[in-house]
């Protein structure tokens, strides 16, 4: 039996982490859950899963839930409480899926306790990806990627390197892909949010449809696979059928596919190097037919060219694109900018902020910070 922690419980990936354990109680159990504000949902989960523990960001929330919830589960409140679920010695799987660079520290407290981690959150990637990586290799954490490409590519590369010329991350080109740049200028957020294949948070749904989502996932597999962003590209297939492949020398190509679906990911990290049931349909290849695939178009997606930007600079850059994104995508969620403007203010944002050094977690929340005030200057000038 293992005991798991799901940072991010009430999200998208959250649901189907939650789903798929449900399918395996043998195998098995909810240690701890952590949420922002939503108790309701909260609530509900603690009454199916029974955690020990279950972390609120929000102080009400922890009010509200602690009415209504049983006296056997200890709720607890904070991002220090977060890395307390994620360190803890009776646990033994993580799931990191909090979004945003809130989610760095409690997945780094993972590493550090020599976890196995099923990594969501590729924020902490992108923000701190040589310290994390080398916090799991320092305490022999186990880190299995739960983002649909990268799990491809995990499994594809399951016999090694060898041989290797490039891997290649396939992008759906979200529900934009086939518009004239004129017309993205009115987009709303509903409409960014509305992605054809696959079912997911409001910030990762407007990531896809900028392609700032493919751009991110460079950056996650630049660190996740030790390579560098020449071995590193991107081809659009509408369908989300092929996850994404890995090229070598001898003209070979492995894929991995399935249906667009993060049940199979869950499944795979939870069960690895075995597999086990995930509740996802098995695919018909016949009834997805044409699959297609396109080179992005960089001066339509221009987080994505940003991104590779980034990850050639090194040092904060990463941490600053992600930093000015994430603030650029809540103004218009919020409705406050247009949808090209979110491009406008990270390239802006990048070309303000002093690139530097990411050696220490200190210079990462530094930088953080100093980025997220630029953007913000930038979209109130
Ligand atoms: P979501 O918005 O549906 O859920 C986010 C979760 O994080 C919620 O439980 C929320 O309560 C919690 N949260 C939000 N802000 C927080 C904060 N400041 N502090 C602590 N907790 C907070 O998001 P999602 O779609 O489930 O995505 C989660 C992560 O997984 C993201 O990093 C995303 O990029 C990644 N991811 C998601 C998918 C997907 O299919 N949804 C696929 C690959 C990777
Ligand atoms: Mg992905």
């Amino acid at each position: 039996m293992k005991n798991i922690t799901i940072l991010g419980a009430t999200g998208s990936i959250g649901d189907s982490a939650l789903s798929v354990i449900a399918l395996h109680p043998d195998k098995f159990n909810v240690f701890a859950l952590s949420a922002n504000t939503n108790w309701q949902k909260m609530q509900i989960l603690c009454e199916k899963f029974q955690p020990k523990f279950v972390v609120m960001m929000d102080e009400s929330a922890i009010e509200e839930l602690s009415k209504v919830t049983s006296n056997n589960i200890e709720i607890l409140h904070g991002a220090e409480a977060l890395d307390t679920i994620a360190s803890h010695n009776e646990v033994d799987f993580v799931m990191a899926a909090i979004v945003g660079s809130a989610g760095m520290s409690s997945s780094l407290a993972a590493a550090k306790a020599g976890k196995r981690i099923m990594l969501a959150n590729k924020e902490s990637l992108v923000l701190a990806g040589n310290l994390f990586m080398q916090a799991v290799h320092d305490n022999n954490a186990e880190l299995i990627p739960v983002d649909s490409e990268h799990s491809a590519i995990f499994q594809c590369l399951q016999s090694g390197k060898s041989g290797l010329s490039k891997i290649q991350l396939t992008a759906s080109g979200g529900p934009f892909l086939h518009t004239p740049i004129e017309q993205l200028k009115t987009i709303t957020p509903d409409e960014a949010c509305a992605h054809p294949n696959w079912s997911m948070g409001r910030k990762i749904s407007v990531d896809s449809a900028t392609m700032m989502n493919k751009g991110l996932e460079v950056i996650e597999a630049h660190y996740l696979f030790n390579l560098p962003a020449e071995k590193i590209s991107v081809v659009i297939h509408p369908q989300s059928i092929i996850h994404s492949s890995t090229y070598y020398e001898d003209g070979s190509t492995l894929s991995q596919l399935g249906n667009p679906d993060m049940r199979t990911v869950i499944a795979y990290a939870l069960s690895y190097p075995s597999r086990m049931a995930s509740g996802v349909a098995p695919l018909d290849l016949a009834g997805n037919s044409p699959l297609e695939f396109y080179a992005p178009d960089l001066n339509k997606f221009v987080c994505l060219r940003l991104a590779f930007d980034a990850l050639k600079q090194g040092g904060n850059a990463m941490g600053t694109l992600n930093a000015a994104n994430e603030v650029a995508v809540e103004h218009f969620l919020n409705h406050k900018i247009g949808f090209l403007e979110i491009a406008n203010i990270v390239e802006r944002t990048l070309d303000t902020v002093q690139n530097t050094s990411a050696a220490s977690l200190e210079a990462i929340i530094a930088n953080d910070k100093t980025a997220r005030k630029t953007a913000q200057r930038i979209i109130n000038a």
